[in-house]
């Protein structure tokens, strides 16, 4: 582990050690830099290490949700599914940080509480829950876009009896079910996972439900030998096709809107993506469903009446058929969902209009006043996005201003990376940048780039010190906004525009565009205030 001291500082700390901390300290060791990461977990994972609920599974598929800078890995690891299931991601995640022998750089164990800069020493103090501190030149938070846990705004959480969890937190022993009667609270990409297999085991499961999602089947299966064998084959058309696309998925970009064509066309085309499985593939048939409204509500109706197929019941499956525009939202992928509520010990619980207004003892009660006993509470309500995690941390920039205080009208930021006013603090896949619309992996590894060619760039130039300018930053929250506006995402309130969250601003975060950052540092990091190392007082 690499000591710091206030007049020996680490060149860069990275806080997290998912899939952005791991290979961002890979990169910069290689560059022989003086580094550590600080994890809060016992081991590496990051989102895939907190997350452990039964059914979770990646909705991108496994051949492009692994690191593709190293052929090596890629050749020595080998899914089993499609879709891999979280255990086997962990354990690629475990498996990487043997090959790279990454631990011996990375603080388990311990969450950073605050981080300070200091305008003097040019230098982040930073003070750990284990009581151990440290001091870094530069401070990157690779802290995740989906990590902390979002409690529902239902007052009386304490007085409920039975046992409750959320998806985000689960136990490390896991949860049975067997015989007993569950409520699942949330509808997202995670109750849609987790309902099927709770199903299987509860006596009864009631989903409360106060707005339906969009779900496309994963067809997920074994990945076999050809599958493998076509991959290696074309393994460079594979990540061009994936570069090619602003969402870092390989599926070739459409060139036709869903009106180009007739409707057994369009019917015959969505069928075949449909048959083929995942969210991606499926919304990637046309060029402009997140653009025209009407061709969004064309393939929206096609989801919903396949969803009208699978419910027996019809006014059981209108409830179940979202109305808001398709994939406004992240579209789930599911394995049995609507399938599930055929089953005799599933009930759906419109809570909808008749909210749910408390928990109780016995489990929780509706506005109406109808009360719903419960063993066990199981909550799928999402996370405090893309914020969270950063704003968890009390980080005090330049002249005392806090990033609560610089975020508190939204995020504002350069090209996902840094906030002005919190010089050498950098972000990765943070709001402003595409990161939740893209393969997540796809815009990590862009970022570590960046970030490794940054820090050598600095160190050549002898930089002590590099701060986002304000207008630079203001035009790019303005750039960000006026890709959102051009699409139909800000029309749905969602988690990307902070609506889930009573108070939060109500900013779209994520940047529906391609890359910009590579221009910039080609342009000696235009928008970047850059200061030489002979104006840095000695620590
Ligand atoms: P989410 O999409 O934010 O969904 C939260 C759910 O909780 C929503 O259905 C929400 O209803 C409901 N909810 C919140 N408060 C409620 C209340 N008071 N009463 C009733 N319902 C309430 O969270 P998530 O499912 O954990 O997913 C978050 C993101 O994580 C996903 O969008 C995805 O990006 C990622 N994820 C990915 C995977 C995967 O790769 N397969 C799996 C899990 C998660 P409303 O919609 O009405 O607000």
């Amino acid at each position: 582990m690499q000591p710091s001291t206030a007049s020996n500082p680490l060149d860069i700390l990275i806080v997290g050690a998912g899939f952005s901390g791991m290979y961002l300290l890979h990169r910069l060791r290689n560059l022989r830099f003086n580094v550590r990461v600080v994890e809060a977990a016992p081991d590496v994972g990051g989102t895939w290490w907190h997350n452990r609920y039964p059914g979770l599974r990646c909705d991108v598929e496994s051949l492009e949700y692994q690191y593709s800078w190293s052929p090596e890995l890629r050749r020595e690891w080998r899914w089993s599914e499609r879709f891999s299931a979280q255990p086997e991601i962990l354990a690629y995640a475990k498996f990487v940080a043997d090959k790279l022998d990454l631990r011996r750089d990375i603080q388990f164990n311990a969450r950073v509480e605050r981080a300070v800069w200091n305008d003097d020493t040019h230098t982040w103090s930073v003070s750990l829950s284990d009581g151990s501190s440290a001091t870094a030149r530069h401070v990157v938070f690779a802290t995740g876009a989906l990590a902390t846990p979002r409690m529902p705004d239902i007052p009386g959480v304490e007085n409920y009896k039975g046992r409750i969890v959320h998806t985000g937190e689960w136990p490390m022993d896991g949860v049975d079910f067997t015989g007993i009667s569950v409520g699942l609270i949330g509808t997202g990409s995670s109750g849609l996972q987790v309902a099927p297999q709770i199903a299987k085991q509860a006596k009864k499961l009631h989903i409360f439900q106060r707005s339906p999602a969009y779900s496309i089947p994963a067809r997920n299966r074994a990945l076999s030998e050809e599958d493998y064998t076509r991959f290696f084959d074309n393994i460079d058309e594979f990540d061009s096709l994936a570069m090619a696309q602003k969402g870092g998925i390989v599926v070739a970009n459409p060139t036709l809107g869903v009106q180009d064509v007739s409707p057994e066309e369009r019917e015959r085309m969505l069928g075949e993506r449909w048959a083929d499985g995942g969210a991606f593939t499926f919304l990637s048939t046309f060029k402009d469903v997140q653009m025209n409204e009407t061709s969004n509500q064309l393939v929206a109706d096609f989801v919903r009446e396949r969803i009208r197929e699978t419910v027996a019941d019809p006014a059981l499956a209108e409830k179940l058929c979202p109305k808001y525009l398709i994939a406004t939202r992240r579209t789930c992928v599911d394995i049995g969902y609507y399938e599930m509520f055929n089953r005799d010990n599933v009930e759906l619980v419109d809570v909808s209009e008749n909210k749910i207004s408390a928990f109780t003892e016995a489990g929780v009660r509706l506005a109406s006043g109808r009360e719903y006993a419960l063993d066990a509470i199981v909550l799928a309500t999402g996370y405090d996005a893309m914020t969270g995690a950063l704003l968890a941390v009390d980080v005090v920039g330049r002249d005392g201003l806090t990033a609560k205080t610089a975020w508190e009208n939204g995020p504002r930021n350069l090209l996902g990376l840094m906030i002005a006013g919190f010089p050498n603090m950098f972000t990765v896949t943070g709001p402003g940048s595409p990161s939740v619309l893209a393969n997540v992996i796809r815009a990590i590894e862009h970022h570590v780039d960046w970030l490794s060619n940054c820090f050598d760039y600095l160190r050549r130039e002898n930089i002590a010190c590099i701060e986002a300018d304000e207008h630079a930053q203001d035009a790019w929250v303005q750039h960000v906004n006026q890709l959102a506006d051009r699409t139909l995402f800000p029309r749905t309130p969602s988690w990307y525009i902070g609506a889930d969250i009573p108070g939060k601003p109500k900013v779209f975060m994520p940047y529906a565009g391609g890359e910009h950052a590579d221009r910039v540092a080609q342009n000696g990091y235009e928008g970047f205030r850059l200061t030489r190392e002979k104006s840095v007082a000695s620590a």
